[in-house]
């Protein structure tokens, strides 16, 4: 234990749930996560697994200084890192879900999510402050109206903000999902409107959606997140095209097409946790 902000959390897997084609839900339990301070909405965070055949997920125990000594460990024995989003947390039993989007086995957190049993162990990098700097939707007082937008992998962090907006809040929300079996009842006590779109079977885009939608008045903010291109395509629409302030446009990439988040942590362009 430490008084760091970010600490981390030893934990195993609880059970799973498929909740639709892409998706699986894991639940993690342990009871060091009583500290686990998730600040909800997009609350990310760091997830450490274990490569096939390690029964455990190898890592330094510093938590101010783990990321240079995790950069200095073997590669085929450190523990695979991810960034990941709470969905929810629970205490009494302590327990938190995270929701994963399953890509097959093209990269190690979907492959081990896809075959995650009870008993599986996996570390958590997160806050033990619930005020941390892991969370980015932060719409400035003046917002009249917020939009919501992503895919697939941004679906748990918009249910987890609208889980969070309070009562009445007008939102319009847009998601994208490789299958229509995927589209669910996110519950909010928001004003929300749920756009759904299905990638290449929709009649009309995500972008194209939003690019002729009628929109409230008012001052808006916007949280966009998923693929890295479409997200900066979808910023451009917004900008460019419908207006927004770009101050008022938060704006992440959850993963790029083609890039594993290694060789994104690489280049440095990769959003951050434990250090801020
Ligand atoms: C702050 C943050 C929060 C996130 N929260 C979530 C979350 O709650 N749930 C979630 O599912 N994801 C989330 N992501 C995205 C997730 O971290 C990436 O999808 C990650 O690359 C998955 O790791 P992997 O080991 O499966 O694939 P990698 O080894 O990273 O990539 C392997 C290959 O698969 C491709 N790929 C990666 N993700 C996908 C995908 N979804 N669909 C198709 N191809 C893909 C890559 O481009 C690469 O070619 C989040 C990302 C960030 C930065």
């Amino acid at each position: 234990m430490s008084d760091a902000p970010f600490d981390f959390f030893d934990t195993h897997v609880l059970r799973t749930e498929r909740l639709s084609p892409s998706f699986v839900r894991v639940t993690f339990g342990g009871d060091c996560l009583a500290r686990f301070a998730g600040g909800g909405r997009d609350q990310r965070f760091k997830l450490f697994l274990p490569h096939p055949g390690q029964a455990r997920a190898e890592l330094p125990t510093d938590p101010l200084n783990w990321y240079p000594a995790w950069r200095e460990m073997d590669p085929a024995e450190r523990a695979v890192m991810r960034s990941y989003t709470v969905r929810e947390q629970r205490h009494s039993p302590e327990e938190l879900d995270v929701e994963f989007a399953l890509h097959g086995d093209t990269g190690p957190a979907s492959r081990w999510a896809t075959r995650a049993r009870p008993g599986d162990h996996a570390v958590l990098l997160g806050p033990t402050v619930a005020d941390n700097g892991g969370v980015d939707f932060r719409p400035p007082p003046d917002t009249d109206w917020v939009l919501l937008s992503g895919d697939e992998t941004a679906l748990p962090a918009i249910a987890g903000i609208l889980d969070w907006l309070p009562a009445g809040t007008e939102a319009r929300v847009w998601l994208e999902v490789p299958d229509p079996a995927d589209r669910r009842w996110l519950p909010t006590r928001a004003r929300s409107e749920i756009i759904w779109t299905c990638r290449g079977r929709s009649a009309i885009s995500m972008h194209d959606s939003i690019r002729d939608a009628v929109l409230p008045g008012g001052t808006p903010y916007a949280w966009i997140a998923g693929e890295a291109g479409g997200v900066r395509a979808l910023r451009r629409v917004l900008v460019n095209e419908r207006g927004f302030d770009r101050r008022q446009v938060t704006f992440t990439g959850y993963w790029r097409r083609g890039t594993t988040e290694d060789q994104l942590l690489t280049e440095g362009t990769l959003a951050a946790v434990g250090e801020d």
